[in-house]
């Protein structure tokens, strides 16, 4: 259920209009009424005027700046003389010549409302350029909105305030319980901020959606505000990256300052990445300044205010968290994470209930049969789905919609994502199931490796069949022999689960494999981690080292030593490969009961997870 930008009050578009259209009638009615309205007087060339002076035929003149009227003298049977007008030329002489044949003359006073004329005439052009401007500017803005003329600098934030008719809640959202959880914990921060300022704690200032498109981000922010039943302005990163140096910067400023006049409230920054791209990945060219200046404006901003004078939670969101900015996840500001990820099953069930209230469902109608058949489908396309079946049913002049019509809906989708999603066959995933709990139960019985948070079947790119998810429980910058040992098991996990439990390897592990030799050949020759071959750095150079980066070049050795490190290597990892081997076949029933439940589920996480992996024991 999107929710819609609110609406320009229309009260404020015609108010803006009116005063342009009655400008122009001011305009108009200051050059043409007084030659409607005034009295219809002949006017003469100026050479029959002079003419009729000087024949002594005039016997008043009046001269206004741009006009002489003048009256003739009365022939005949006349009560008063005819009246003409003629233009003026520029003639000094005129009063002498009036004189010398005895002619009355005075010049007209200006009159009285010609400063209204001059006045209208100073102030309606710009008028006139201001609309058009206006009219461009919200066209290609958009969002030009309330603020009108003078908001280039300002926020184009669309606020969304409480009770608003599309309230979004928690209960529009569904298939990503995890996160879910973690931002009821944010809810009650804006609900009740005494509560934790009272005891002196701090309440987060950022927390950061990531995920993949079309899970949720965006819908999970505004449930929150719609929960917590406080004002949530959004403005997306993508908006920020404007042609004026400097925009993007006051935008943010302006923003913020907003938001604390409303707190408790909501910041939200979609596409965060738009603006937060690391500066040093910026490129070869140094970098977009317009963008770092926006990002520096954000920093400093979240830096500025304290939680206890203003509750303001900034929420953003990314599906592309690789590129943020270190600076931007540290503590004070986006210090928390939050995971949406794509559906498992069950998630997807809930979700398509969701959308099918919204549309006529047929008898037949099986969503648990449909979610079975949309593994890696996202909130979004599942969003879609519903939408494409009911535009099949519609079209087949259906009163209601039918499975059949999911069936043919679910081929166009999968159609339209391409590869995005993989289908697996049966076999493919029971296969992918043992691997994932093999990683997660190694992982959680070695040392060195992370808490195991998630494992799910559910495929995710091109690349993964499934994954399993390991956050590090702290910052990791020194690790010891054993704890690097314990990784590289964690890595053969699956590959050692698959060969116990089928007696045969497939290609899905080649990755792990990779990563464990490149570890194994970092202990041996850059951390000197192997006794044959002693405190030695093999590789070549010396750039600083990172756990991940992968072996670099060897320097120059004989094959002796070659030899002995490839050994060393071959060694450290076929020793791990047992210890993985052994651990699983310890906990050979365990293992079943998590992919039995991991297979119907197609993802475990969370406690649900934690309690399951506790129960493995070490060999
Ligand atoms: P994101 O911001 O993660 O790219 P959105 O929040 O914009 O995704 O999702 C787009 C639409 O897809 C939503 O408006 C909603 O209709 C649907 N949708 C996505 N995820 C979910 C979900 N978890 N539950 C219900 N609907 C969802
Ligand atoms: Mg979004
Ligand atoms: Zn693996």
């Amino acid at each position: 259920m999107p929710i819609k930008d609110k609406p320009t009050p229309p009260k404020f578009r015609l108010f803006n209009n009116i005063f342009l259209i009655l400008g122009v009638v001011f305009l108009a009615a200051s050059f043409i009424l007084p030659s409607i309205l005034g009295p219809k007087i002949p006017g003469v060339p100026y050479s029959l005027f002079i003419h009729q002076v000087q024949e002594g035929e005039v016997a008043r003149v009046q001269v206004s700046e741009n006009q002489i009227q003048y009256q003739l003298k009365p022939v005949a049977d006349e009560e008063a003389g005819q009246v003409f007008s003629t233009t003026p030329i520029f003639d000094l002489s005129l009063p002498k010549t009036l004189e010398a044949n005895g002619v009355e003359f005075a010049a007209t006073a200006p009159p009285k409302n010609r400063w209204v004329g001059s006045l209208l005439s100073w102030v309606i052009p710009p008028l006139i350029f201001v609309g058009i401007w206006q009219f461009f500017l919200r066209r290609s803005g958009g969002g030009g909105g309330p603020q009108g003329m003078l908001s280039i600098g300002k926020s184009k934030a669309k606020v969304y305030v409480e009770g608003e008719a599309a309230k979004i809640t928690f209960a529009d959202v569904a298939g990503v319980d995890e996160a879910k959880t973690e931002l009821v914990e944010i809810v009650d921060f804006l609900k009740t901020p005494e509560r934790y300022t009272q005891i002196g704690a701090h309440i987060p200032k950022g927390v950061l959606l990531v995920g993949p498109p079309g899970t949720g981000k965006t819908l999970l922010a505004k449930a929150v505000a719609g929960e917590a039943g406080v004002p949530f302005f959004s403005i997306s990163g993508s908006e920020f990256v404007e042609m004026f140096v400097g925009v993007g910067s006051s935008r943010v400023r302006d923003l913020f300052e907003q938001a604390k006049k409303q707190a408790p409230c909501i910041v939200f920054i979609d596409e965060l990445d738009a603006i937060g791209k690391s500066r040093s990945s910026s490129g070869m060219y140094g970098g977009n300044d317009e963008r770092e200046q926006t990002l520096n404006q954000l920093l400093s901003e979240m830096d500025g205010f304290a939680p206890e004078d203003a509750t303001v939670i900034v929420l953003a969101a990314t599906n592309r968290p690789e590129i943020l900015d270190p600076a931007l996840l540290r503590p004070g500001r986006f210090d928390r994470q939050v995971l949406v990820d794509r559906p498992a099953l069950s998630g997807r069930e809930a979700i398509l209930g969701i959308h099918a209230q919204t549309v006529k469902l047929g008898e037949d109608v099986d969503l648990k049969a449909i979610a079975t058949r949309t593994p890696g489908f996202a909130g979004a396309d599942l969003a879609n789905l519903v939408n494409e079946a009911a535009l099949l049913a519609a079209r087949n002049y259906r009163p209601a919609v039918a499975q059949a019509d999911f069936a043919e809906a679910i081929e166009r989708v999968v159609a339209g994502l391409e590869k995005k999603s993989r289908v697996l066959n049966d076999k493919e995933k029971k296969i992918v199931a043992y691997h994932e709990v093999g990683h997660a139960l190694v992982g959680s019985l070695m040392a060195g490796s992370g808490k195991v948070e998630k494992i799910s079947i559910v495929s995710r790119g091109m690349a993964a069949l499934g994954y399993t998810l390991q956050l590090p429980t702290e910052d990791r910058f020194l690790m010891d022999e054993a704890e690097l040992r314990g990784q590289i098991a964690t890595l053969l996990g699956g590959r050692s689960a698959e060969e116990i439990v089928f007696n045969s390897i497939t290609t899905g592990a080649s990755n792990d494999l990779q990563r464990a030799t490149d570890l194994a050949e970092q202990m041996v020759t850059a951390f000197g981690m192997s006794k044959v071959l002693g405190p030695l750095a093999y590789q070549q150079g010396s750039r600083p080292m990172f756990l991940d980066q992968g072996a670099s070049g060897r320097r120059t050795m004989s094959e002796e030593t070659a030899q002995a490190i490839d050994r060393e290597v071959k060694d450290i990892v076929e020793t791990a490969h047992q210890q993985a081997l052994e651990a699983i076949r310890h906990n050979r029933d365990l293992m079943e009961t998590i992919t039995m439940q991991l297979l119907e589920t197609e993802a475990i996480e969370g406690q649900t997870l934690h309690h399951l992996l506790d129960q493995a024991s070490p060999a």
